[in-house]
């Protein structure tokens, strides 16, 4: 059922039923009003009626009187004169004026004289002389029409005299069988609709005759139907007003409704700009109000999503090239920060490290505006390193937020920290910066392990110089480079001489010391791109790219000396000297791949062993120079 069908239902129910009700009651009324002072109107006159009637009867009783003292008649009935009788009678009925005389004895007719219609008779007991009963006397004056005519001129009413439903005499014409009512009712006849009142009155033989005054509806109706068309017109012009009401607040309901339901539809559809106009303090003012505040609501949290969108956007960009990226430590904590401060929409970030144990927080990434927000951040960093717990520093201007980054053992090797103007931050952007800054710890420590691996693999453990197989692969590289490039690459063997005497006299970590010591000398001699490592054993190498045999051997040289002039305590006041031989070979003049480059280095190592140790011998030819 619709609101329309709903609104007309209930104008029906409020408008339309009482108003039947209360026509139909008023309608009633008037109608029972009219009636009833026509009956009023009508038992008056019909006491008129009756008076006139009993007059009647005492004029004929009067003749009655004459009649039962009439010798003549009281011969003819001793005599059984039916002929004589009716005689008589007839003569005193004329002399006398009565226009009906009966004389019955038990149910038989003695005489009877004069007209059937006669009206009103007097009756009398007819007693001889002698006492005995001749019969019963009846004497009539009027006739029913005469009487209907004298009651009409006497009332202005219309009358009717029946006996069993048949007329004796009546002013109306068209009667056609008309049945008059037995006390009041409504008559209808060919002439119209007449209200009647009756009253029976005894007759001729036993029978009543019935007296029926009427007055016709003309007479009755006009006021009837004069407040009955005032009514009507009452009734109709409510109605139409009702009607009119209703239409038009129906009209102005329906669009308020449409404005709803337009405003409803757009907002349905992703339009959270429409709003209902709302005019007045009414129930729809207050509905439209509402609406509008849940539009504007809605906008806004939907703008408020769109960001937020786009924030985890950016910080999944981030992520995305983070993981796209070879990752050191500070370029995690980069994408960490920056992700932190998209997430929460923070106007600027930090990622601090500490150096060492104790060492203070140096700044390695950065994002947003560092410079104005620099103060926040260092209240929450500090306050976070002070506590080792998360930490939030709000006054009324900035409100930052800084997390420890942890070790697996518990130290803070980073602090994080984000800032930005105004409103704190909420829970919900707590937990997203917990996250964000626990994975980031754990990715951290997983770098580390990463580049600590890394650096095992290509790294001697004793000497931290490079190992074998970091040696191979960079001596590789070089030559490589060096046929494409045409230059030079020099290379040294070293080998300590007579360590095993080291080993046997001061022990095997002694020995290690030693080794480290003679490293750390090769480690001092090499330039950044030379590579020294350590070959096996206590035989080191140093690859020295463009480098000639001359420059190598000069590098040699210097690396020799050093070593023999290193003096290393021993805790017994001992000191220990030892001494380097060192084999030279360069590319480029001789060997043309890292093998025999290697073996002519050690060549020439053998040689300077050979030739007494302390000393350096270069390779091949230089070898073969000096012995022609
Ligand atoms: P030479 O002058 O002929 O080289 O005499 P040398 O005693 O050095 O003889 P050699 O090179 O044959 O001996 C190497 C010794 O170096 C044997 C081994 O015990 C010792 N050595 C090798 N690696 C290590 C090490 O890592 N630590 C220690 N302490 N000693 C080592
Ligand atoms: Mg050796
Ligand atoms: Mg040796």
């Amino acid at each position: 059922m619709s609101f329309r069908s709903k609104l007309i239902a209930f104008f029906v129910l409020v408008v339309v039923v009482p108003m039947v009700s209360v026509g139909f009651v008023l309608f009633r009324l008037v109608g029972d009003s009219s009636t009833g002072k026509a009956d009023a109107r009508l038992a008056s006159q019909q006491r008129v009626t009756l008076n006139l009637g009993r007059e009647l009867t005492e004029s004929a009783d009067r003749v009655a009187v004459l009649v039962g003292s009439d010798q003549q008649v009281a011969a003819a009935l001793r005599a059984h004169d039916p002929v004589a009788l009716r005689r008589r009678l007839g003569a005193i009925a004329r002399h006398h004026g009565a226009t009906r005389i009966e004389v019955t004895r038990g149910p038989t007719v003695v005489a009877d004289v004069g007209t059937p219609n006669a009206l009103f008779p007097s009756a009398h007991q007819l007693v001889d002389s002698s006492g005995t009963h001749q019969g019963l006397l009846q004497v009539a004056v009027s006739t029913a029409p005469a009487f209907a005519a004298r009651v009409a001129a006497l009332t202005s009413l219309d009358a009717v005299v029946s006996v069993d439903g048949r007329p004796l005499g009546s002013t109306i014409t068209g009667l056609n069988g008309a049945r008059m009512p037995a006390t009041r009712g409504t008559v209808r006849t060919a002439n119209g609709v007449y209200r009647g009142a009756s009253s029976d009155v005894a007759g001729f033989a036993g029978q009543n005759a019935r007296i029926t005054v009427l007055e016709h509806s003309s007479v009755t109706g006009n006021p009837k139907r004069n407040s009955q068309l005032l009514i009507s017109l009452l009734l109709a012009g409510f109605f139409i007003l009702a009607v009119t009401l209703a239409w038009f607040i129906a009209r102005s309901l329906h669009r308020q409704l449409e404005r709803f339901l337009i405003a409803a539809r757009r907002v349905g559809a992703g339009d959270f700009s429409a709003r209902v106009p709302t005019v007045g303090r009414d129930d729809f003012a207050q509905l439209g109000g509402e609406f509008n505040k849940m539009s504007s609501q809605l906008e806004a949290r939907v703008e408020e999503l769109r960001i937020e969108r786009e924030r985890l956007r950016a910080a999944m960009r981030n992520i995305g090239e983070a993981i796209a990226s070879n990752l050191d430590r500070d370029g995690l904590l980069e994408v960490v920060v920056a992700a932190a401060a998209d997430g929460v929409g923070a106007g600027a970030g930090r990622a601090s490290v500490r150096r060492g144990h104790t060492g203070p927080l140096v700044s390695v990434a950065t994002t947003g505006d560092a410079q104005t927000y620099g103060a926040a951040l260092g209240r929450a960093e500090a306050q976070a390193l002070a506590t080792g717990e998360p930490s939030e520093v709000s006054d009324n201007v900035t409100s930052s937020l800084a997390l420890p980054l942890r070790s697996r053992a518990g130290a803070t090797v980073a602090v994080v920290a984000i800032a930005r103007a105004g409103r704190r931050f909420t829970a919900e952007e707590r937990e997203l910066f917990d996250y964000l800054a626990g994975q980031a710890a754990t990715s951290i420590e997983n770098v580390d392990l990463h580049e600590r691996v890394e650096r095992q693999a290509v790294t001697d453990e004793l000497t931290g110089l490079a190992n074998r197989r970091r040696f191979e692969e960079r001596l590789a590289d070089e030559i490589d480079r060096a046929r494409r490039f045409p230059e030079p690459v020099g290379l040294l063997m070293i080998d300590i001489d007579d360590f095993k005497l080291v080993n046997d006299r001061f022990g095997h970590l002694v020995g290690d010391d030693v080794l480290r010591e003679v490293a750390q000398v090769l480690r001092d001699a090499a330039r950044d791109i030379d590579l020294p490592a350590r070959y096996g054993g206590e035989e080191l190498a140093l690859i020295l790219p463009g480098a000639d045999l001359d420059g190598a051997a000069r590098v040699g040289e210097r690396v020799r000396a050093a070593v023999a002039d290193l003096i290393l305590d021993h805790d017994e006041g001992h000191e220990i000297r030892v001494t380097v031989s060192v084999g030279v070979a360069a590319l480029g003049e001789g060997p043309t791949h890292a093998a025999a480059l290697v073996a002519d280095a050690d060549a020439a190592l053998y040689r300077a062993k050979r030739a007494g140790k302390n000393r350096t011998e270069r390779s091949g030819a230089a070898a073969g120079a000096r012995s022609e």
